[in-house]
């Protein structure tokens, strides 16, 4: 069982909920900066021709209020939709058939 994001239950003891709550992915070490980069979470970052990507998403301590998750790919922020849509992409292209079958004329 992984922690999810399903953390809305209330429980009756006095842990300030959701806020040292991570999602499965994140591999950000929480405690060592101030403030708003603490709550952010991120993932292991993936290299894509020179770029790194990952996923972020940030959970407000306080309110748990939740932004993200969203995808860094270089200095780009990609909703997962975009993130998604690139991937299916770029599988396209990898998936284009090989085999030449058209007449050059
Ligand atoms: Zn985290």
């Amino acid at each position: 069982m992984t922690a999810s994001h399903h953390q809305a239950e209330t429980r009756g003891d006095d842990a300030p909920f959701v806020s040292r709550t991570c999602p499965p992915w994140c591999v950000a070490a929480h405690g060592v900066q101030d403030g708003e980069e603490d709550w952010i979470h991120s993932s292991e970052p993936v290299m894509v021709t020179g770029m790194s990507a990952r996923a972020c998403m940030s959970i407000d301590p306080d309110t748990g209020a939740v932004d993200g998750p969203y995808v860094l790919l270089g200095e780009s922020e990609l909703t997962m939709d975009e993130t998604r849509a690139l991937g299916a992409s770029l599988i396209e292209l990898a998936g284009l058939d090989p085999v030449p079958g058209r007449d050059l004329g």
